[in-house]
C-alpha cells in the first residue's frame, strides 16, 4: 500500500436520475477502489480512467443494462471538445476544494471516453484490464503480435522499444 499522501474522491452525484446512472459511477468509483495501492500501469492517471471508464461499461453489461451501456458509450464518445492525448497525460487534477463539476479540464474526459473505446475495440476488455498487473509497457505489450504492439503505441503515444 502506498504511503505518499494519496488522495481519493469518490465521486457519487446526488443528481444522479437513474439507476443505470448510479451503478455506472458506482462502478467506476469501486474500481478505483479495489486498484488503489496495487503497483500497475494504471498509476498514471490517464491510464486509470480508461480503465475506469471501461469497468463501469462492462460493469453495466453485466448487471444485465446493456442498452444503457451502448447508449452511454456512443454519447460520451461523441463528445466534441477533446483535448490531446498527450494534454491529458500532462493534466494537472484540480483541487478538490475548487467545487467544480469535474475534477479534470475540459475536453479530458472526450479524449479518454474516446481513446478507451479505441483500445477496447483493438484489444478487448480482458487486455486492457491486464494493464492493472503489468508495472511496465513493455511486459503488457509482450502478448500482442507485432502490428497490434505498434498500433497501440501510435493510438496510446507510447514512447517504448518493442
Ligand atoms: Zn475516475
Amino acid at each position: 500500500m502506498r504511503e505518499d499522501n494519496y488522495r481519493i474522491h469518490y465521486f457519487i452525484d446526488k443528481n444522479y436520475k437513474t439507476d443505470e446512472q448510479l451503478h455506472a459511477a458506482l462502478m467506476h468509483e469501486m474500481y478505483h477502489r479495489v486498484t488503489l495501492g496495487r503497483d500497475g500501469l494504471h498509476r498514471d492517471t490517464w491510464v486509470d480512467e480508461i480503465i475506469a471508464f471501461l469497468a463501469a461499461h462492462y460493469g453495466l453489461i453485466e448487471f444485465g443494462m446493456t442498452e444503457y451501456a451502448s447508449y452511454r458509450l456512443s454519447y460520451l464518445t461523441r463528445e466534441q471538445v477533446l483535448l490531446s492525448l498527450e494534454d491529458v497525460k500532462h493534466a494537472k487534477q484540480k483541487s478538490f476544494f475548487e467545487f467544480s463539476s469535474s475534477l479534470f479540464p475540459e475536453g479530458y474526459g472526450g479524449r479518454i471516453y474516446r481513446t478507451a473505446q479505441e483500445l477496447d475495440l483493438l484489444v478487448g476488455w480482458p487486455q486492457v484490464r491486464r494493464m492493472v498487473d503489468c508495472r511496465n509497457w513493455s511486459d503488457w505489450l509482450a502478448p500482442f503480435s507485432a502490428d497490434i504492439r505498434e498500433k497501440i503505441i501510435l493510438l496510446l503515444d507510447l514512447s517504448v522499444d518493442v
